[in-house]
């Protein structure tokens, strides 16, 4: 397992797009209640758990977290077109012939072939959830059979919500 300042990188998103705005975690109000990206290396420890090697820098580390924003909407939202957009809008005017992209461009290209390729399928589009742990709002395509799935993980908010409720249940009795 990958570390990023001491954090497991957790991948339960199940895809690409998903998994990248889950490098944060989110409050109800749509507010990023912790930054996993705090900086290029953490990025770079993320490409690495996903087994995307480069060699170039990245350097538009803020432009990629912008992106994660809009690109969380857009999911939550389930507008494909959008995607299409903001993948016309991501400057790519330095990809002369023979010359390769900015890293970070092809990173969000990747990621925005990602979510259109989410969002173009009803299917998918369906079976798209966001974990409702406290501050978590991690989205995962749920790809069990019963399409039960609640939690991100159950190691991390499902056995948090049963702790929680446990103590509930206790207090309750003793009051
Ligand atoms: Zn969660």
């Amino acid at each position: 397992m990958s570390y990023s300042q001491g954090h497991p990188i957790r991948l339960v998103g199940g895809r690409l797009a998903l998994d990248f705005v889950n490098t944060a975690d989110w409050t109800s109000g749509d507010e990023i209640a912790h930054e996993k990206l705090t900086n290029v290396a953490d990025l770079e420890h993320w490409l690495r758990a996903l087994s995307l090697e480069h060699t170039e820098p990245v350097t538009d580390l803020a432009g990629l977290i912008d992106f994660r924003y809009m690109l969380r909407q857009l999911v939550l939202k389930r507008t494909g077109n959008d995607v299409l957009n903001i993948v016309q809008s991501l400057d790519f005017s330095a990809a002369d012939p023979g010359v390769s992209l900015p890293f970070d461009q092809s990173i969000a290209a990747l990621i925005a072939a990602s979510a259109v390729s989410i969002l173009s399928d009803k299917r998918e589009q369906e079976r798209i959830k966001m974990c409702p742990g406290d501050n978590c709002g991690w989205l995962f395509v749920d790809e069990t059979k019963n399409g039960r799935r609640t939690w991100c993980s159950m190691e991390s908010c499902g056995n948090r919500a049963k702790a929680a409720r446990h103590y509930a249940r206790t207090r309750d009795k003793r009051a």
